[in-house]
């Protein structure tokens, strides 16, 4: 567990029409013609990099070949680009290590070293929810 206190998900969101996306895509004249944005008319893409200023990043499409392909915007604007970029390459030195989940060279702290807000208010609301669908003696063995 490497999670500083008060480092946290920068989570600012964007506002993606597929269509968006796509015309980013054809601009990047993607060599990976297998990524495919999918049907949904929008798509909610959130910063999970550390708070910070400037552009925000999402990754949308992990290759599993140490690349992965990013789209950055500005505060209040329509996704601004997207490019595939390396892996970051740190890995968490702690026991039983993540790996980092943003790409190389990006701002701020690696993955493990962020707490997310949403996560951490879904964690302590999950156990209540699982216990109200399943009462606290489920699963039976
Ligand atoms: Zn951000
Ligand atoms: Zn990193």
């Amino acid at each position: 567990m490497g999670v500083t206190l008060g480092r946290y998900v920068c989570g600012a969101q964007c506002e993606a029409r597929s269509s968006e996306l796509v015309a980013l895509l054809n601009a990047l004249a993607a060599q990976d013609d297998t990524y495919q944005v999918g049907a949904s008319p929008s798509i909610t893409l959130r910063c999970t990099l550390e708070t910070h200023a400037g552009l925000h990043a999402e990754m949308v499409h992990d290759n599993a070949r140490g690349l992965c392909l990013w789209v950055w915007w500005a505060d209040g604007a329509e996704p601004a680009g997207m490019r595939w970029v390396p892996d970051c390459p740190v890995n968490d030195p702690g026991p039983g290590g993540d790996a980092c989940c943003h790409h190389l060279g990006h701002k701020g702290g690696h993955t493990w070293e962020l707490s997310d807000p949403d996560r951490d208010m879904l964690a302590a609301i999950a156990p209540v929810l699982y216990e109200e669908e399943h009462g606290a003696e489920w699963p039976f063995f």
